[in-house]
């Protein structure tokens, strides 16, 4: 067993997995909760966007 055939680290179980924007912060989970994200850096581009 090498523990190697899976993407399944169980070390997140508080959040979900959160994306990173291009501007190198994490997103946040959007208000409606509906799995989306999106950057909170101001001063990104995508600032509000959808990550
Ligand atoms: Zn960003």
């Amino acid at each position: 067993m090498t523990g190697d055939d899976g993407w399944d680290e169980a070390d997140d179980e508080d959040e979900q997995r959160a994306p990173i924007c291009a501007c190198g912060v994490t997103a946040l989970p959007a208000e409606s909760g509906s799995g989306r994200f999106i950057c909170e850096n101001p001063d990104c581009d995508a600032f509000g966007d959808e990550v």
